[in-house]
């Protein structure tokens, strides 16, 4: 067996990318190859819904066994990649106002689907646990995102397109491992030739 890439982890024999993105709705929006050529993705790692499921797990969202098995699961993968286009073009600040439209509804379909339940002497927002719980539980990190102060630091990677917050405007790529390294090696190209 030949050995993954730096970037990549074999996870309960799934091939997942590595988190780069300091939010794990940014690494959700990752878990594609190359936004920058839009149109099918050169790599696509959410492959299935248990490949969704096992992400989740992965970034520490949610535990596969909390999630309940959809009927029809490629029906319920289609409407997270769905998510996934539009809430990436929302990031990167390029969504049309349909795009953010869509995205807007799901955010709020999720919203509407949570409940407050009592904690002690505190409260806590909880989805029920039903097959949209994974999608929706990311619609309301994404709101979050989308509506509070880390907003302003999301950055895409001007190689792959992969967001990433950068709040102390220091990171120029998604990771060093990958396209800084690209880069580096062309700047080296460019020197020596
Ligand atoms: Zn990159």
């Amino acid at each position: 067996m030949t050995a993954l890439p730096s970037h990549l982890e074999l996870v309960q024999g799934v091939v997942l990318p590595k988190p780069v993105g300091a939010h794990p709705v940014l690494d959700f929006v990752n878990t594609r190859s190359e936004w920058t050529t839009r149109g099918p993705a050169r790599t696509e790692w959410l492959t299935s819904y248990d490949a969704f499921l096992t992400w989740n797990g992965y970034v520490g969202l949610l535990a596969p066994a909390t999630a309940t098995r959809p009927a029809n699961d490629s029906d319920h993968l289609q409407a997270v990649l769905t998510f996934r286009a539009g809430l990436y073009d929302v990031l990167a600040g390029q969504a049309t106002d349909d795009t953010f439209e869509a995205v807007a509804r799901v955010i709020e379909e999720a919203s509407g689907r949570r409940r407050l339940v009592r904690s002690g002497d505190h409260a806590a927002w909880e989805l029920p646990e039903d097959p949209a719980l994974p999608l929706y539980n990311l619609a309301l990190l994404a709101s979050e995102l989308l509506t509070g102060e880390s907003r302003e630091y999301v950055r895409s990677c001007p190689s792959c397109g992969w967001l990433f917050l950068d709040p102390r405007g220091r990171r120029r790529w998604c990771s060093m491992a990958t396209c800084g390294n690209r880069a580096k090696v062309r700047a080296h190209a460019a020197r020596t030739h």
